[in-house]
């Protein structure tokens, strides 16, 4: 059985310690067939994009390759296993309607007058709880235009794909172009895992999984729920777009088409997570 394992850019540290964290559950689940690990880059993109001025498509790339080489370092040298990293190319459509409204947020967090003058510059700022961030953005995935060469490489490897949601491209007059947005890496995560017929697909994350009434006294966390259920709950408006949204809707796309099981949970508590304990389990 393959197995997907999805870990967020917020929840990754420089120091890796995070994944130091999740050595055991990678073990665990490429022991039982196969594994692909697909990693966010929302904070790490919006620092390049701070000095590098190129495309949002090259410096997703470059956060493929700088995070998926640091994991794979963290796997080859606690286990066995080969790992690689595979720079991975992801279609999305000009016209998705998500060019209009920007969500993703990327980089760090800014105070309201650096926010301010930021938008002078043409940038699309965001308030959220702890600050205002930059938001671009975020088409959904429609194919991932090299899943075969993924494949073929896979053999007995884990591999480390779709990172930061993978590489944004579009298709003009039969030409590759670049396109400036970020692609959530839940959505490209569950495409993967839809692609590979993978029967789990794990979320791991800042928090212990999807919570309703979130930050308000009364939150609670949603512990196993059926997809439809929680459809329901994602259309009464419980999980934020750009953060939590996209790992609800990952999930429950998922679900519905592999007859899977999903779950979005805390990376501290990985080995908890792949068990389905302590986090929300979301079922068909
Ligand atoms: P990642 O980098 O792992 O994708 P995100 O920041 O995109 O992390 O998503 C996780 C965040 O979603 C949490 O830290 C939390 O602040 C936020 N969030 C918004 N709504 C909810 C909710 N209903 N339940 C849990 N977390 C939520
Ligand atoms: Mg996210």
């Amino acid at each position: 059985m393959v197995y997907v394992l999805s870990i967020g850019g917020n929840a990754l540290d420089s120091e890796m310690k995070n994944i130091k964290l999740t050595i055991n559950a990678i073990k665990k689940l490429h022991s039982r067939g196969g594994l692909i690990i697909t990693h966010g880059n929302g904070p790490q993109v919006g620092e390049l994009a701070r000095v590098e001025h190129l495309s949002l498509s090259i410096l997703t790339a470059q956060t493929e390759a700088e995070i998926g080489y640091a994991i794979k370092k963290e796997i080859e040298n606690n286990t066995h296993i080969k790992t690689e990293v595979f720079l991975t190319e992801v279609l999305v459509s000009k016209k998705d309607k998500a060019f209009c409204n920007p969500t993703k947020p990327i980089g760090k967090y800014y105070s309201k007058s650096e926010a301010y003058g930021l938008s002078k510059k043409g940038l699309t700022l965001k308030k959220f709880e702890k600050g205002y961030r930059r938001v671009v953005p975020s088409p959904k995935p429609i194919e991932i235009l090299n899943i075969e060469s993924m494949k073929k490489l896979m053999k007995g490897r884990i591999m480390i794909a779709g990172g930061g949601g993978g590489i944004p491209l579009s298709k003009e007059r039969g030409k590759i172009e670049f396109v400036e947005a970020v692609i959530d890496k839940d959505y490209t995560t569950s495409l993967i895992a839809e692609k590979l017929k993978a029967k789990r697909m794990f979320i791991l994350t800042n928090v212990d999984g999807a919570y309703l009434d979130y930050g308000k006294k009364e939150e609670r966390l949603i512990k196993d729920i059926k997809a439809d259920e929680m459809l329901k709950y994602l259309k009464e408006g419980h999980f934020e777009e750009g953060s939590m949204k996209p790992k609800v809707e990952a999930c429950i796309d998922f679900v519905k088409k592999n007859r899977g099981i999903a779950a979005i949970g805390n990376i501290k508590k990985a080995d908890k997570v792949i068990k389905l304990e302590e986090c929300t389990v979301i079922r068909p």
